[in-house]
């Protein structure tokens, strides 16, 4: 795998890639099997796949949070060598932000309930860095986690409203055994509240109604956030204590 570290460098490789296919993963790094679902779907796709590896600070609204964030980056290049990656993008804020944050994308309508209500600015920051990447990578498909549902339509949004020249890949979420949605966010989870994480999945997918579940998690020791059916799909943002989870399962039965 190469590593690149230099985004002028990066731009000079892309130049020599212009007569094979490439598949994006653009990630925040603390790589699990979700991540690698993606890779995987990728490889099987594309001639070449380039992973991005970027915690991005202006798509977190609590600094607490950015400084929390789970950063592994000697275990993620380990495991995506063992998955035959053949480009690792690292590169830092001041490359990718030469403006200072100045100029930023804003899409008004999908962004502003759930995740956007609770996260002001959160999805603004996504989509920047998002475009930033799929500039950069300029990738044939670029694939992304149902597990961020919100992310996802807003992404595809994005690439349509722009005619961006790139196929947007949907990948299923990737569970645990107790069902759990493998997150980065899990690793801050002690063992009990791992254990009572477990709960939101179940619940999800039970026969009860949204508030219903709601009064369910916080009788459990949840704090809730929402729990709603939107896009045809019953979507949850919960606390355990200062670990905010997400997730999300389709209602098309
Ligand atoms: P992140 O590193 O959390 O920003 O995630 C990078 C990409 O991986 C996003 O497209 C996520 O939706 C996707 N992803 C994260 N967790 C999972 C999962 N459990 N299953 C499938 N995709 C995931």
């Amino acid at each position: 795998m190469n590593i690149v570290t230099n985004l002028d460098d990066w731009l000079a490789i892309r130049k020599t890639l212009s007569t094979v296919s490439i598949g994006f993963v653009h990630t925040m790094g603390n790589l699990h099997e979700g991540h690698m679902s993606l890779c995987q779907q990728s490889k099987q796709m594309n001639d070449v796949t380039v992973v991005a590896i970027f915690v991005n600070p202006a798509q977190f609204n609590d600094a607490n949070d950015f400084d929390l964030y789970p950063r592994t980056v000697n275990q993620d290049i380990a495991l995506l060598s063992q998955h035959d990656i053949d480009y690792l993008l690292l590169f830092d804020a001041n490359a990718l932000y030469p403006d200072d944050y100045q100029v930023q994308i804003n899409e008004t309508e999908t962004s502003a309930v759930l995740e956007g209500e609770c996260r002001p600015g959160h999805f603004t920051g996504m989509l920047t860095i998002v475009l930033k990447f799929l500039n950069i990578v300029q990738p044939t498909r670029s694939y992304y986690g149902e597990k961020d549902y919100q992310q996802l339509l807003l992404i595809q949004k994005m690439v349509k409203a722009l005619f961006l020249p790139v196929e947007i890949i949907a990948c299923p979420t990737i569970r645990a055994e107790d069902s759990l949605a493998l997150s980065s966010r899990n690793s801050r989870l002690s063992p009990d509240q791992r254990k009572l994480a477990a709960q939101l999945p179940v619940l999800l997918q039970g026969v009860a109604n949204p508030e219903h579940i709601t009064l369910t998690l916080q009788q459990l020791g949840f704090k809730v956030d929402y729990v709603t059916d939107k896009w045809q799909r019953r979507l949850a943002a919960v606390w355990l204590d200062g670990v905010r989870l997400i997730d999300n399962i389709s209602l098309e039965r």
